[in-house]
């Protein structure tokens, strides 16, 4: 326990000072006999204090009362301390024992150090589920033997309530719980320490697999990643064996959008639903509710996303996400500044700024940049009535008003003309394909000179497809979540598209679109092959909270798509993990499993890199150092949780 021990003593008799006043048998003597120095307990008494611990762990694992109650010592001064103080007595742990077992429970950093023979401290930290609610802390425990039944009513038969059930002989030989406390840990307390054992790393840098690797977990943070004797698991850590399974960084989405559902009720420029779901109403329920979101991406395995563009609540979302950890990492590019005087804001705050001029360029940059945006997001839209060189001023002004501020400049721009401008203009990242015609050699050396990162976005085009389909054909849409990550609120509507009405298009129009469709699937793979043979920087996004591409679970189609395209698995894993993270500009922080980065990471059982569905097999999602089953995380989307 080395330096632990010395760190906690002093601290263990200023905790015990306050309860001297009562007069309790053996806590009493405890105190007053408490060593200055102490001496080593006989190992026995370590063993004894330890298989009751355990003893008790287990039974609020598996709910069973009476075990439970029987670690405890039956008395009047049987100590509970929490945040408002300590509640004596076993008569009131006994009533309230069994009310509210948590739904799961996890004990980990078991330690135990010897006061002096018969007295045992020990701690552990708790993580705890109550339906949706998590809590975690420090829980401590103070193991006396008993001697003779001297305190201990259940010994002695004086009233016992617990059933006058003994320990003895169960758990240890006569060893009791005298005192317990549970403290919350404050938000950004790191985890214990874990090591993960076993498996085969994908480190997301794209090097070979490690095969039969250990990574050590602590402080929230990588501390090892490699081999098993690069990596050897230090004494007395929690090991995890991940024997069969493989460990990948956790999965980036660099194109998402909070302010936008996931159907028609948050783009009614698709099919407009305003009647029953009023876009103001959708758009304040997006900003009270954004967790709904937040849960379905940790449980689909995506520990970070990049919102590029909406409503300026998104900005908060950052620190709100940060302090939840349930919650992926968040940056956000706020409003965005459009060509197009796009008509889908809310009475009172934009989410579209218009790009008029170069003047309207400095001064939206301005407004980003006072507000502390992550990027400079332009929605290059070419408008039939404006002067495209006109637009392309607007745009040229942003990027340099973007860049004379550090800000990254994302640019919507999905035809080859306004993308080649986006790239003149200094684009960081490009969070489209080009889809209409084949990217050129200038488009190339563009990108490569300005080291711009490729999103191809692939998928979100079908989602629109698939909506109006399944609205003409009154068929509910599919929905692809193999995880249990998308809330009930979300799949209700996805399951009324069968029940709306769409305004039949002459089959002229109709045609057209579907052949455009079909045009751009064609065109968008095409041009990823393209760009990757020229060595451009690829991140994965997926343009979350457009129809029918919802949040969280659509990484594995689009992940998929890009494999499709020609993308090998490692590559499209590498796209989605460490190319994402510098999409955010947040490589130092995460994107791949490497000491010292945040331990964001995945446990598949399957192999990612000889096909990308295994990303689909999630086994457990870690987060800042908190190894979760992935059933763990289903359980906490409020579909499953229950009433809590
Ligand atoms: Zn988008």
């Amino acid at each position: 326990m080395g330096d632990w021990t010395g760190i906690m003593r002093p601290w263990i008799i200023a905790l015990l000072l306050p309860l001297a006043t009562v007069r309790s048998g053996e806590i009493a003597d405890a105190i007053a006999a408490a060593p200055r120095a102490a001496p080593v307990a006989p190992a026995a008494d370590l063993e004894a204090a330890r298989a009751l611990f355990e003893k008790n762990l287990d039974a609020i694992r598996r709910h069973d009362r009476d075990a439970y109650l029987a670690c405890y010592l039956n008395a009047d001064t049987l100590a509970r301390t929490g945040p408002e103080g300590p509640q004596l007595g076993y008569d009131s742990l006994a009533k309230e024992t069994g009310e509210d077992w948590p739904d799961l429970f996890e004990g980990l950093d078991l330690q135990l150090v010897p006061i002096r023979p018969g007295l045992v401290y020990g701690t552990y930290r708790y993580r705890v589920r109550y339906g949706a609610r998590e809590d975690s802390g420090i829980s401590e425990r103070f193991f006396v033997k008993i001697g003779d039944g001297r305190t201990d009513r259940a010994k002695t038969g004086a009233g016992a309530t617990g059933g006058g059930r003994t320990a003895d002989g169960e758990t240890g030989g006569g060893w009791k719980i005298a005192v317990t406390t549970a403290f919350s840990a404050l938000p950004g307390t790191p985890p214990p320490p874990r090591a993960l054992v076993g498996a085969t790393l994908v480190d997301g840098t794209g090097a070979p697999p490690i095969p039969d690797s250990a990574v050590i977990l602590r402080g929230g943070k990588i501390d090892c990643a490699g081999t098993r004797a690069q990596c050897p698991p230090p004494k007395g850590i929690d090991v995890l064996d991940m024997k069969g399974t493989w460990i990948t960084p956790g999965i980036v989405d660099a194109h998402v959008h909070f302010s936008q559902t996931g159907w028609a009720d948050g783009r009614p420029d698709s099919i407009d639903v305003r009647d029953r779901y009023p876009y103001e109403e959708v758009q304040a329920g997006l900003r009270a509710h954004p967790e709904r979101f937040l849960r379905s991406y940790l449980c689909s395995g995506v520990t970070a996303v990049f919102d590029v563009g909406g409503y300026s609540w998104t900005w908060d979302l950052r620190a709100r996400a940060e302090a939840d950890p349930l919650a992926p990492h968040v940056a956000a590019a706020g409003p965005l500044l459009s060509t197009l005087d796009f008509w889908l804001n809310l009475p009172a705050e934009r989410q579209f700024i218009y790009l008029g001029t170069e003047e309207d360029a400095r001064g939206g940059v301005r407004y980003l940049a006072s507000h502390g945006s992550d990027a400079v997001k332009v929605w290059f839209i070419p408008v039939a009535e404006r002067n495209f060189d006109d637009m392309t001023k607007a745009v040229l002004a942003a990027g340099e008003e973007a860049r004379a501020r550090k800000i990254p400049l994302i640019v919507h721009a999905t035809g080859l003309k306004e993308a080649t401008a986006a790239l003149r203009a200094g684009a960081n990242l490009l969070v489209h394909s080009v889809w209409d015609v084949p990217v050129d050699q200038e488009f190339l050396r563009l990108a490569k000179e300005n080291r711009t990162i490729y999103c191809p976005t692939l998928t979100v085009v079908d989602g629109y497809r698939r909506l109006r389909e399944a609205a003409t054909e009154k068929k509910p849409p599919s929905v692809d979540d193999p995880n249990g990550c998308v809330d009930p609120d979300t799949l209700a509507r996805v399951a009324e598209t069968a029940r709306l009405t769409v305004k039949a298009d002459d089959p002229k129009a109709d045609e057209q679109r579907r052949e455009r469709f079909a045009a751009m699937n064609k065109m968008m793979p095409v041009n990823l092959k393209t760009v990757r043979d020229a060595g451009i920087t690829i991140a994965m996004g997926t343009d979350a909270g457009n129809p029918l591409t919802l949040h969280g679970v659509s990484v594995y189609a689009e992940m998929e798509a890009m494999q499709t395209a020609g993308m090998t698995p490692m590559e499209v894993l590498v796209a989605s993990t460490r190319s994402g993270a510098m999409a955010m500009r947040r490589l130092e922080e995460f994107g791949t499993v490497e000491k010292g980065k945040r331990a964001d990471l995945l446990v598949v059982g399957a192999d990612p890199t000889r096909d990308i569905r295994g990303l689909r097999q999630l086994r457990y999602v870690v987060k800042g150092g908190v190894v979760r089953a992935q059933t763990e995380l289903r359980a906490a989307a409020p579909s499953s949780s229950g009433s809590k």
